[in-house]
């Protein structure tokens, strides 16, 4: 690891951000440079008496005066549901639910269906697509190019 790598990563090892991979090649450059090492040292030192001070409390109307000072938009943008939500009776509300989960289980249950209908490996993929007819195309032609793109395994077989 470079020295200026390292210097780069000194913050992420103290924060325990660092991969496996990388605190390894970290940990090898500071017992090897003297000079990285030190800087580590003494920014380890700096996170520790900062992160062991006291938290000072806000002064007194600060957050008030914060929440006041905000665009009157901004200060009620509390996530809600949609309005026809909230003003529809309970029994809509079950059925927009029951709607909701048999149009996903319908969705998956279809698109579970769709992968399947490709052909299977050891199905001629040139047949099944009927690109069969194409298969006495000489070699170096622009179709016997497209039929090889198409059905690789084809292509080899020939
Ligand atoms: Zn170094």
């Amino acid at each position: 690891m470079q020295c200026s790598n390292f210097q780069r990563k000194i913050s992420d090892y103290i924060g325990k951000r660092l991969s496996e991979s990388d605190m390894t090649g970290f940990l090898a450059h500071a017992s090897s440079c003297p000079d990285c090492r030190r800087m580590f040292e003494e920014e380890e030192r700096l996170t520790g008496l900062l992160t062991s001070l006291p938290l000072a409390p806000l002064p007194p109307g600060l957050e008030s005066r914060i929440l006041a000072s905000l665009p009157h938009r901004t200060r009620h943008m509390a996530i809600s549901p949609p309005l026809w939500w909230t003003t529809a009776s309970r029994s809509f509300r079950a059925a927009a639910v029951v709607v909701l989960m048999v149009g996903l289980t319908l969705g998956a249950l279809l698109g579970r269906g769709l992968h399947r209908a490709s052909p299977a490996s050891d199905v001629n993929a040139a047949a099944y697509y009927g690109l069969d007819q194409f298969s006495e195309a000489p070699d170096g032609t622009l179709t016997a190019a497209y039929l090889s793109l198409v059905t690789p395994d084809a292509a080899d077989g020939r």
